[in-house]
Order: structure tokens, then C-alpha cells, then sequence
């Protein structure tokens, strides 16, 4: 099973939106950009929704068949580990084994002795085609990547041939993430992450690795553009030369996940494609339930009440609903509004406040990021919420699709040659 150039995973907490979100993959490919979805939904967000990942399929499948979508298209077990990768196993054709936790813990010293000893080889300057200076290997930088990211590639392979043992080499798609970290992975480190995972037998398609600056949930990138533009570049380079290297898949690509939103560097990505014809998995962060709460504001009446009800209660809920989103969200308490500042707002307002478009005064990224990890709230209100949903299907049905295809894929995918 082989994963396309251009994917792009979608979320959809409650559901609902699984044909929404697949027609913005159909106006796309009108328009000659060939991307493939990927609904993906950890077992985090089943945990607080209530939802089990057969039903993730099951909303894939019907899309699929409603709006008849020839193309490719896959379901994520998103960030599984040991642990949970079991309840996601027959549903699921694609794979983010999430290692983060194992990252920074240093493997036996057999392990890293051996690893160094193999790739001993490639100390010295490493210029690859498209970068403007060499990468520096020492003895060093080996040992120190061994050291760091070792047993997670190891772990990754032990969840990978958990999966492989049910569902047979090939039947789907496996991506290593380490994203969810501390501290970023250099190209370098990339470079002998990789090394480690074909010495491992991961067939990889894709990887998701920490890039420097802060990839907060549903708002834009915060860092310095130019490096991350230096850095993206070089991780694709070192991803071009590895797969030949160390005999990885051939259509290995990098994942940026949290990658909704991050419109400032999105002209960045676009052109490293296009300059080096590589492929790019974009995984979004949970923002279609972002649009339905929008859809909600716009609709007014009942639909607003609700959105303000979310609101509220989310202030009430801060800490809780922040903690476990703590190292992908920056949230001011200062700067979001009062309950009762916010149950004033007329429905272009409040929508205005929601809706990332950082042109417009009203837009407030605090309050913004706070709805974002409160669908735990909106979880909460059962039937209620989902037949609010039902309700104004349409309004939001326009802004999930709108969102998707004007705000991501036309920004950041190359269309075909
Ligand atoms: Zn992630």
C-alpha cells in the first residue's frame, strides 16, 4: 500500500463532516491539485468524545461512497503506541506511531555501540544536492543521535510489527512521529533517525519530526520564518538522500503535524515541494470542529446560544481542558474575553473573533486556541450538540469545506504538472 505525493489528514471529532471535508479533496482535484485524505483521530480525542475508531472508518467509507470518490483515501490510527494500537488495528490502513516519549532515552549501550560502529563510515562533510553548505559528522553526532533517538525508532518497530503481525508487510501505511517533544530534531538527527529506522526493517512512508517554533493548535506559526523555510528544505534533502542511502520507501516524505493554520509558512513549503518535487503529508489539528462552531455563530439563535454556552463553560473548565495540550497551545488568560463580554457578541462577531483570518481586528488567537481543546466541552452536551450540528448542516458544511480548500490545500499543495 503506498501512500501518494500530496496527503493530508483530516479530523472530524463528532463525525459529521466526513463529506464536507472530502469536498474540498474533490474541488481540489477539479482544479488539478491531487490530494488524498486521510481521517485520522488518536485515541485522545476517542477517549473524550466516546467514539471508537471502527466509526472513524465507517464516516471515511460513507463519504467515500456519497460523493463518489474514485481516489485513494486512508484512516489513521493517530499517535498510537503499545498500548492503544490494538483498538485501532482492523480499521485502520495507516499507522503515526508516536515514539515521542521515547525520545532523549538512551538505549543499551550494545544498541549504541553497534550503531555507531555501523555508520562509523559516514564521518566527515555531508553536502547534499540543494543545500548551500555541507552537514558536519563526527564521531560525536552519531553517538549523540544514537543516544537520543535509538530506543524510540526501536519502539516504533516493536508497535510497527505489532501491526504487521495482524495485518501482513505492505497492507498500510507507517509513519514514525516524534513531534510531540521538547526539543526539535536538527536535519542531522534526522538524517541517522532514519538511519536507525531502515536498520530497524520500519518501512516508513512517512516521518513527522519536531521543527523549531511553536506549531500551536489551529493558529499560526510562531518562529522565525526563514529558518524553519532553511530547516524544511534540509530535512526534505537529507529525506532525498536517505531513502537512496539506506534503502528507505521510495516516496518517503516528511508529515508536519499541528500543520493547519500555519499560514506564514505555507509559501515556504509550497516552493520546497516544487524545487525538489518531494511529496508532503499535511496533518491538521481538529480545526473542522473549529468550522462547526463557526457554522454555529453564523446561524445565530439556538446555534449561537450554543457556541457562547461552549465558551463559557470552556473559562470555567481552563486548566483542565489546557493541561494536556500544554506543549501545543499558548494561551493568555488576559486576553480572552469575559463570559459576559462574549454573551453580548451578535453572531458576526463572535464568528469574526473564532475564524482564522488574521487580517481582521475582531480575531482573537487566545480565544480562538481555548474553543479548540474545548470540544471536550461540546462532547459533554451529547444529542444536544449533535443535533445542532444536524440542524445547520449547511452553514457548516460551507465553512469546513471552504476552510480546507481555500485555507490549506490551494496555499501549500503544488497542482499537477
Ligand atoms: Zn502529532
Amino acid at each position: 500500500m503506498i501512500l501518494e505525493k500530496y496527503s493530508m489528514g483530516v479530523g472530524d471529532r463528532f463525525g459529521r463532516q466526513g463529506v464536507a471535508q472530502l469536498g474540498a479533496f474533490v474541488k481540489a482535484a477539479q482544479g488539478g491539485i491531487n490530494v488524498v485524505p486521510v481521517w485520522n483521530k488518536s485515541y485522545r480525542e476517542h477517549s473524550t468524545i466516546g467514539t471508537s475508531p471502527p466509526e472513524v472508518r465507517a464516516a471515511a467509507d460513507n463519504a467515500v461512497n456519497k460523493l463518489g470518490w474514485q481516489g485513494a483515501y486512508f484512516v489513521d490510527a493517530d499517535h498510537v503506541g503499545r498500548k492503544n494500537v490494538e483498538l485501532f488495528i482492523e480499521s485502520s490502513d495507516f499507522f503515526t506511531l508516536d515514539v515521542a516519549d521515547f525520545t532523549g532515552r538512551r538505549a543499551d549501550d550494545c544498541d549504541i555501540r553497534k550503531f555507531t560502529e555501523k555508520h562509523a563510515g559516514r564521518v566527515g562533510e555531508l553536502k547534499l544536492p540543494g543545500m548551500d553548505r555541507a552537514l558536519l559528522i563526527t564521531d560525536e553526532t552519531i553517538r549523540e543521535a544514537a543516544c537520543k533517538y535509538l530506543l524510540a525508532v526501536k519502539e516504533a518497530a516493536c508497535i510497527y510489527r505489532m501491526i504487521e503481525d495482524v495485518k501482513g508487510a505492505g497492507n498500510f501505511v507507517t509513519e514514525v512521529s516524534m513531534d510531540e517533544t521538547d526539543l526539535p530534531q536538527t536535519p542531522l538527527e534526522l538524517f541517522f533517525i532514519l538511519a536507525a529506522v531502515a536498520d530497524c526493517g520500519i518501512p516508513a512512508q512517512t516521518i513527522a519530526p519536531k521543527f523549531s517554533g511553536r506549531f500551536n493548535k489551529g493558529v499560526d506559526y510562531v518562529g522565525d520564518v526563514a529558518n524553519f523555510a532553511r530547516e524544511f528544505s534540509d530535512d526534505v534533502a537529507v529525506i532525498a538522500y536517505a531513502v537512496e542511502e539506506f534503502g528507505l520507501p521510495g516516496n518517503l516524505k516528511l508529515s508536519v503535524h499541528s500543520g493547519s493554520d500555519k499560514f506564514s509558512i505555507y509559501p515556504a513549503i509550497k516552493k520546497v515541494l516544487e524545487d525538489y518535487d518531494a511529496g508532503l503529508h499535511l496533518k491538521t489539528a481538529g480545526t473542522t470542529w473549529l468550522e462547526e462552531l463557526a457554522g454555529l455563530a453564523e446561524a445565530d439563535g439556538e446555534g449561537l446560544d450554543a457556541a457562547k454556552n461552549i465558551y463559557s463553560e470552556a473559562l470555567g473548565h481552563f486548566e483542565e481542558l489546557c493541561a494536556p495540550y500544554s506543549t501545543v497551545i499558548d494561551i493568555s488568560p488576559e486576553r480572552l474575553p469575559a463570559s459576559a463580554e462574549v454573551s453580548s457578541w451578535t453572531a458576526e462577531e463572535f464568528a469574526a473573533a473564532l475564524s482564522h483570518d488574521p487580517s481582521c481586528d475582531l480575531f482573537n488567537p487566545d480565544f480562538r486556541q481555548l474553543m479548540h481543546v474545548a470540544y471536550k466541552i461540546a462532547a459533554g452536551m451529547g444529542t444536544r450538540y449533535i443535533s445542532l450540528l444536524d440542524k445547520f448542516q449547511e452553514i457548516i458544511s460551507a465553512n469546513v469545506e471552504e476552510n480546507i480548500f481555500e485555507r490549506h490545500i490551494r496555499r501549500i499543495f503544488p497542482a499537477s504538472r
